[in-house]
């Protein structure tokens, strides 16, 4: 697992600028999550991290080294969507391997990791079958399945868990903290669940109108909140 270090991170769209010089130093292992309102710039910065949108300015590292131009591949990162992103002409099986044939990883290894991460989340009983077959938990699961097989120097999930209803949220949100404290991995978590970012986090990082207001442990968070715009989001319940 690798460290990721963003270094005055900024990102304009044209005249937009909707990130304003981030810094913030993620820890390897470490899980961070990432608040804020809508629009603030969270996916934007999740997606500048793997790879899959230009950095307008600044110096992002992963594990030390400097990687802004490198392609998503070779950044190693795996990201977790929302909507899953399955391809739904394929097996499970085939969505979590597709990837390391890409990378011409041989049969066996990728048999290997398929089975390891198919044991790990529960859902060796349904490799065969396609998306459209699956609960949008079990979705879900394949989705972080195809993350994990990557073995991947750090994951990033984009709200993982707001399309699923409320009940399999709290098992799911179980299963990520049981997966993160088995495999720890550097991790960088979008939500808009004040109970998953208290229970998730080493860190949480409240965005707002692409600034980071303060970063810090949940309970610093909620006992000595910097502004009442932190308080609003993290501070005793409204
Ligand atoms: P969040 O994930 O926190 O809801 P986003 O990162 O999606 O916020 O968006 C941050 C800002 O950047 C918003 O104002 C959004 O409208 C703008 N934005 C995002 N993607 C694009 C794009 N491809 N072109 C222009 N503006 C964009
Ligand atoms: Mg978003």
């Amino acid at each position: 697992m690798a460290g990721i270090t963003l270094n005055k991170i900024r990102k304009s769209y044209g005249e937009l600028q909707v990130i304003h010089d981030i810094d913030i130093d993620i820890a390897s292992g470490e899980f961070l999550v990432l608040v804020g309102p809508s629009g603030c710039g969270k996916s934007t910065l999740l997606r500048m991290i793997a790879g899959l949108e230009d950095i307008t300015g600044g110096e992002l590292a992963i594990g030390g080294a400097t990687v802004n131009t490198l392609s998503p591949a070779e950044r190693n990162i795996a990201m977790v969507f929302q909507d899953y992103a399955l391809y739904p002409h394929m097996t499970v099986e085939d969505n979590m391997s597709f990837g390391l044939k890409m990378r011409g990883a041989t049969s066996d290894e990728i048999g290997r990791r398929v089975e390891n991460a198919a044991n790990v989340l529960k859902i060796k009983d349904f490799l065969k079958r396609r998306p459209a077959q699956l609960s949008g938990g079990q979705r879900q699961r394949v989705a972080m399945g195809r993350a994990i097989v990557r073995e991947p120097a750090a994951f990033l999930f984009d709200e993982p868990l707001s399309n699923l209803d409320a009940s399999l949220r709290v098992e799911m949100r179980l299963e990520i903290a049981k997966l993160h404290n088995r495999m720890k991995a550097t991790t960088v978590y979008v939500t808009h669940d004040q109970v998953e970012a208290m229970t998730l986090a080493d860190r949480i990082a409240v965005m707002n109108a692409g600034v980071v207001e303060q970063i810090g442990k949940p309970l610093d968070l909620y006992r000595k909140p910097a502004s009442l715009f932190v308080a609003r989001f993290i501070g005793s319940p409204t």
